[in-house]
């Protein structure tokens, strides 16, 4: 199959097509820019970043979601970036929410990538699977994250919202405003209401954010029972209201994104492909004094 037949069944919503398109993103750099460059920015679909520390519940989030937004009839897709080695086998975070009844719903489409083993290449692979679900015709895309480091700051800079989720028990308040997470978010989100702490986690929150220049809503759920799913699938409908409404600074933000993961990403991945090598000869020509260990970078980026 050409490229060019490849985008249309894509942009006709085949499911095939796009599961090749994502293989593509994945494995073959040059091969996904061509795909790329025969459809349009992605501007339809609402990109929903869902981060915090391992074991929050945002897996189980996602399947709450995934339910209340099919309610809804939008179509979903879901992008679970997976903490999992590629070669152990990967993609436990999807494989949990697609065993959960979603299988056989043709307006969901889910999707893991796993996060190590990418030198870079998952903050470019991310953006264009989220631009071929666009172009697919996805309404809504759930882009769930490890929590750790790097994969955080590429949810941020892509999604048109941010929510972050923490529960009971996660330690102090200090702890969550050290991990950088008091930026980032557009909703927080404290899990497992069930538990005993909830309360305390949600006081300690606003007590956070109180004085200071933001106010984001911090909602109490259970992804277990599924108290708070409504209020927070209210939540994000606020934010999405004003991207319906057309709002530009939304789609330019995630565009923005997009462009800056994606030349990071490239540019890790070309560093990746030549650094050892070349290394080694620059290596030699630094101890003998020819050239300077910065030199030597920047010969090595060239
Ligand atoms: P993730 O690592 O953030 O994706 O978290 P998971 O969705 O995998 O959930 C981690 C664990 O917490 C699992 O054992 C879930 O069953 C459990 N869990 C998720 N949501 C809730 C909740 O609302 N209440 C309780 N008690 N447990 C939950």
């Amino acid at each position: 199959m050409s490229v060019r037949e490849l985008a249309s069944k894509i942009r006709k919503g085949s499911r095939i097509a796009l599961a090749k398109g994502i293989t593509l993103a994945e494995n073959d750099p040059e091969g996904a820019a061509r795909l790329l460059s025969l459809m349009g920015p992605p501007l339809k679909a609402f990109v929903v970043g869902i981060t915090g520390p391992p074991g929050t519940g945002k897996s189980s989030l996602v399947d709450r979601l995934i339910e209340a937004y099919r309610r809804d009839g939008l179509k979903v897709g879901v992008i679970a970036v997976d903490p999992s080695s590629p070669i152990t086998g990967g993609a436990l975070l999807g494989d949990r929410i697609r065993m959960s009844g979603h299988a056989g719903d043709m307006g969901v489409f889910i999707r893991s990538m796993a996060s190590r083993g990418w030198s870079g290449g998952l903050s470019r692979a991310t953006s264009q699977v989220i631009r071929l679900m666009d172009a697919a015709g996805y309404d809504l895309i759930l882009l769930e994250t490890v929590g750790i480091g790097q994969s955080d700051i590429e949810v941020v800079g892509v999604s048109h919202a941010v929510l972050v989720v923490l529960m009971p028990g996660l330690g102090d308040d200090i702890q969550v405003s050290k991990a950088g997470l008091m930026e980032i978010g557009d909703v927080y989100v404290v899990n497992k209401s069930d538990l005993e702490g909830a309360d305390l986690m949600v006081v300690n929150l606003l007590s956070l954010f109180r004085g200071g220049p933001r106010s984001p809503p911090v909602l109490k759920v259970s992804a277990l029972s599924g108290e708070g799913i409504e209020a927070l699938h209210d939540a994000i409908e606020r934010v999405r209201g004003s991207f319906k409404a057309g709002s530009t600074d939304l789609r330019l933000k995630s565009i923005r994104g997009m462009i800056i993961e994606t030349a990071r990403g490239a540019a890790m991945e070309r560093l990746a492909g030549v650094s050892e090598l070349r290394a080694d000869v620059l290596a030699k020509q630094v101890l003998s004094g020819r050239t300077t260990i910065e030199a030597a970078a920047a010969r090595l980026k060239a």
